[in-house]
């Protein structure tokens, strides 16, 4: 057996026990396991890992750095296209700086971690640049899908829109919303969150599904919720994730 082979051994045997997991505690929850979408976070990990994922019908991956991602997703399409495969629809994950928007908007589907006013309109004017151009790829239809990350405990330097009323204007929950909603280019599909260090994950999550209920009773396309890692993703699953995002759980430790 080759090197090669065993690395996809080990991975595939990491996602069947995450989509067990997902399945399981979809089951628990009363939810159809079909409605948990399992992205997967590749970042720290080569093009090559991302080749194996797809093989093995992985088709949602996750990256949190532009500089990483743009080459990878660029190199996985380069090798899916030269054998007729379909690309994965790429997630951008992390901390989202506006002078990456224009490199992100061309390979993103779906942006998870849009937290501020200014933030909305660097990516509205990016992706309307993108669609008035020649330049980028074929996104299959203008505008592009986002995510608002919510900042669970209120503190929005780790990221995240504050849900309370005691934010300033541009990382106000509301007003990140109002914005997105809109916005031209930009399509609100949901919300995003992570659970903040040192909560127990089923509290972050409950605390999450109220802002989501809310959110949705007032933008009813805002369906989707990404929660959920490796260590939370049964207490994210049971308050109501669509997706969730798994790193380590299928690839290893990061080093
Ligand atoms: C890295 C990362 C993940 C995956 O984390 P694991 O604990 O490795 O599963 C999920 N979401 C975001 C935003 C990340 O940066």
């Amino acid at each position: 057996m080759t090197m090669d082979d065993q690395r996809r051994d080990v991975l595939a045997a990491n996602l069947a026990a995450v989509r067990e997991r997902i399945a399981a505690a979809a089951r628990a929850a009363g939810r159809d396991p079909g409605e948990v979408a399992l992205i997967v976070v590749t970042k720290t990990y080569p093009a090559e890992d991302v080749l194996r994922l797809v093989s093995l019908g992985v088709i949602d991956i996750g990256e949190n750095r532009d500089q990483e991602a743009a080459p990878k997703a660029a190199e996985v399409a380069e090798a899916l296209g030269a054998t007729g495969q379909a690309s994965p629809r790429w997630h951008f994950v992390g901390q989202l700086q506006r002078n990456k928007c224009k490199s992100v908007v061309r390979y993103a589907n779906l942006v998870h971690s849009v937290d501020s006013v200014r933030l909305v309109h660097a990516l509205d004017r990016a992706a309307l640049d993108r669609d008035s151009g020649q330049a980028g790829l074929d996104r299959g239809g203008p505008g592009i899908d986002v995510l608002v990350q919510v900042s669970i405990d209120g503190d929005p330097t780790r990221g995240g829109a504050v849900p309370t009323g005691d934010a300033g204007e541009d990382v106000a929950l509301d007003r990140v919303l109002a914005a997105v909603a809109g916005s031209a280019g930009l399509r609100l599909r949901g919300l995003m969150a992570v659970a903040p260090l040192g909560w127990e994950p089923a509290r972050a999550f409950a605390s999450l599904a109220v802002v989501h209920a809310r959110v949705r009773a007032e933008y009813p396309g805002a369906s989707l919720l990404s929660a959920g890692m490796s260590a939370d993703l049964e207490e994210a699953i049971r308050h109501g994730a669509t997706h969730v995002r798994v790193g380590s759980a299928v690839l290893g430790h990061r080093l």
